[in-house]
């Protein structure tokens, strides 16, 4: 079947290609067959042996043979036209679909030609097939002259190309347009191969106009702003620089006053001004700070720092001001944390110093407390500062988080404050790994607690040690004091050394107790009644080992010696751990100590003067206008043991170097301020430099004296040919290990 199949489609293929041969084929086939049949009928009829009998058979056949045929080809006929009538359906429901398609892509095309995207087609040569209307207004040419053309828009400026994974170009262009220029984003892809071939290219555009200029608005205002940050963190600079000049005249001249032999007394005030000018030197490091944070540039250290002298340094640094409000403030150390524990302390401590001087600010009555206690997690130690004060609404806790915030702006204006200190003690913390919780509410006091991962530091045996506690178990101490922050703080710190603690605000009871038992120490607060407080000592000498009276720097004055006779020493508020140790754990006095017998471990000690002096005697230059610097920084290098020759201003600096210099007896050293009327330091330096380079002369150390603590002033230093640089305020120090790596210049040469 499939063989006769085959023949048959080979024939049809045959007659289709080859119709004139099959024609000739066919007409031969039937004029045979009809010659065939009449030949044989005639010749049939003319012979000899004609048989009618036969002749008819043979008629007859052949007539049945010609029904055949007509009745296969009516079969035939038949089937034909039934396939006509299938074939005509067929191309009926064709029509149809070819319709349907030519709606379809006239309705496609409508489409492009209306999208306000722009749609453009071109040949693999660059014809263009095809464009839309917003091509045609874009290139303000009609379509019919665009749609084979090689028309290419003309272009203001070319945005950067990208090509995406499937390889469509990306890209922007500027493109003059009826309407000005206009920004559009361009998707460019081949959408047709044609034998591998490029055949068509699709371009599809969009006027990002908008966007761009929106992005280029944005990037403008980005810009500003960053420029105002610099103009912010160059204006700090310059306030700080602006202060630290006059500080480092306070400072340094303070420094010198403590070298001379002063009273106890004034060696506490001189000591006062140094601690306040170094807070005040702390504060303009902190608005500095407060730029870094912004810009995100603040770095942590990682050293090991004793925890509990950090406290304690914080609570005495505040403590004049808490008192000067008539504050209490009292701060207390778990024993059960490290000695040691790493981490920043500066950083640490400019967050605890800013909680707990809001905490004195904000509070009227009462006092500060700074408590010290491990946190939950292991390592964690959390940083407790809670006072008495105002409290914070619910609503303004979160808020005074952040930048310039504050809780109430009536009540902040009559305190002050610009409201970034906790914002940049969240960040500090945050930066630290740790964060900072706060409960409090309106009129009942406030807690702020810090709490950051510290690692205790090892120093070296292995073993983290804990804060050294005396043995005070079965020992009984009296503390008489108001009920206050400082008296509870005590009382915990007590009875964690062991001692059977009993805490009476009332003198009458204190009195009628005292003799009552032996006590191991009775501790006395000197802000209560003064002959009471007296009294109580004299009552006490019999039945107490140690008496101890407490009060502040202030009150101290109050109490004339003959008003102490009866203790045996006195404790500095706010209490230092380790002092309240020493007393209680000393020997028992002999005898009723005099004032002058009392162990003063917390008073002051009268410095003797201690400044280093060179091992060469140089000549220095000191280029330097403010005056109090220039006689603070001649008296410490005459003190030295230098020579020193002053000018206050570039030019007077410049042409004393040049005399000294053609005289043959140049400076070992200069010191220039970078600021100065007339020719500043660095200009003045550029100068020196140029001089030297030109008279091949040798070369003169300069250090630049600088109060800008900003890099780009540092660099600006070293570019003018400064070797190095000292800040304000100046570190001693720091400058005698300078001059000390210096030798005059006659050795150097020789
Ligand atoms: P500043 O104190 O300089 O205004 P801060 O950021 O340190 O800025 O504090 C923001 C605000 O939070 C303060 O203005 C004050 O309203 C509130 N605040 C902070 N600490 C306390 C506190 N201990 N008691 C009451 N209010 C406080």
């Amino acid at each position: 079947m499939r063989g006769t199949f085959r023949i048959k489609a080979r024939m049809r293929r045959f007659a289709r290609r080859h119709p004139r041969i099959s024609f000739a084929l066919r007409s031969f086939i039937l004029f045979s067959a009809a010659f065939g049949g009449a030949y044989g009928f005639v010749s049939g009829s003319r012979t000899d042996a004609y048989d009618p009998n036969t002749f008819a058979i043979g008629a007859s056949f052949l007539f049945a043979i010609a029904c055949v045929a007509l009745a296969t080809l009516s079969m035939r006929m038949r089937w034909m036209r039934k396939k006509m009538r299938g074939l005509a359906l067929h191309n009926e429901a064709l029509v149809d679909r070819n319709w349907e398609l030519k709606e379809a892509e006239e309705r496609a095309r409508n489409l492009f030609e209306s999208q306000s995207d722009i749609v453009l087609l071109r040949a693999a040569d660059g014809t263009i097939t095809f464009v839309n209307d917003a091509f045609c207004e874009l290139a303000q040419q009609p379509r019919e002259a665009l749609l084979g053309s090689q028309y290419v828009l003309p272009i203001i400026e070319q945005g950067k190309i990208n090509i995406d994974s499937r390889g469509t170009r990306i890209h922007d262009q500027k493109i003059p347009s009826a309407a000005g220029p206009r920004w559009i984003a361009w998707r460019e892809g081949i959408v047709r191969f044609d034998a591998g071939q490029l055949a068509e290219l699709q371009c599809v555009g969009r006027d990002v106009t908008d966007r761009t200029e929106t992005e280029r608005a944005l990037a403008e205002a980005r810009d500003h702003a960053d420029d105002a940050s610099r103009a912010k963190s160059r204006f700090l600079a310059m306030a700080s620089h602006e202060i630290r000049t006059p500080l480092n005249g306070i400072m340094g001249m303070n420094g010198l006053l403590l070298e001379t032999t002063l009273t106890p007394e004034q060696t506490t005030y001189a000591k006062a001004i140094k601690t306040s000018s170094e807070a005040l030197l702390s504060l303009i490091d902190e608005l500095l700070d407060y730029s870094k944070i912004e810009a995100g540039k603040i770095d942590l250290e990682h050293r090991p720092f004793a925890l509990a002298s950090l406290i304690e340094d914080i609570t005495e640094l505040l403590a004049p001001r808490a008192q000067a409000r008539k504050l209490e403030i009292a701060s207390y150390v778990d024993e059960r944390l490290p000695m040691q524990v790493i981490g920043d302390a500066a950083r640490l401590r400019q967050v605890l110093l800013n909680l707990a001087g809001n905490a004195i600010k904000f509070t009227t009555e009462g006092g500060v407390a700074l408590i010290v206690e491990p946190g939950k997690q292991a390592n964690e130690i959390s940083f407790l500062v809670r006072d008495t004060g105002i409290g914070i609404a619910p609503e303004a806790q979160a808020r005074i988080f952040r930048e310039f915030e504050q809780a109430d702006e009536r009540i902040a204006r009559n305190y002050g404050g610009t409201g970034l200190g906790l914002a940049i003690s969240e960040r500090i913390v945050r930066r630290m790994g740790g964060h900072i919780t706060l409960q409090s509410a309106l009129g009942q006091g406030s807690t702020f607690e810090v709490t950051i991962p510290l690692p205790p530091h090892d120093d070296g045996d292995g073993i983290d040690k804990p804060i050294e506690t005396p043995d005070l178990r079965d020992t009984s101490i009296m503390l008489i004091a108001p009920h206050s922050v400082e008296a509870s703080l005590i009382e915990r710190r007590l009875e964690r050394w062991g001692a059977q603690t009993c805490t009476i605000s009332d003198i009458a009871v204190a009195r009628a107790l005292i003799p009552e038992r032996a006590w191991h120490a009775i501790l006395v607060d000197g802000a209560m009644n003064h002959s009471a407080v007296t009294q109580l000592g004299e009552l006490a000498q019999p039945h107490a080992l140690h008496r101890l009276i407490m009060f502040t720097p202030t009150m101290r004055h109050e109490y004339p010696p003959e008003a102490m006779a009866g203790y045996t020493g006195y404790l500095v508020k706010p209490l230092r751990a380790a002092s309240l140790a020493t007393r209680l754990s000393a020997p028992a006095p002999a005898l009723a100590p005099s004032m002058a017998d009392i162990d003063e471990s917390t008073e002051p000690e009268v410095s003797s003067p201690n400044t280093v002096r060179s091992p060469h005697r140089l000549t220095i230059l000191l280029a330097e206008d403010n005056e109090i610097n220039a006689l603070l920084m001649r008296t410490l290098l005459t003190r030295m043991g230098h020579q020193v020759v002053l000018t206050t201003n570039g030019e007077a600096a410049l042409e004393s170097w040049l005399g000294a210099e053609s005289a043959g007896t140049p400076y070992d050293l200069v010191l220039m301020d970078v600021q100065m009327p007339r020719l500043d330091g660095i200009e003045a330096t550029r100068q020196i430099r140029a001089r030297e380079a030109g008279q091949r002369v040798q070369r003169t150390p300069i250090l630049a004296l600088t109060a800008n603590a900003l890099v780009e002033d540092r660099y600006a230093c070293f570019e003018a040919g400064m070797d190095g640089f000292l800040v304000k305020p100046l570190d001693r120090d720091k400058l005698a290990e300078v001059l000390a790596g210096l030798k005059p210049m006659h050795t150097l040469a020789a």
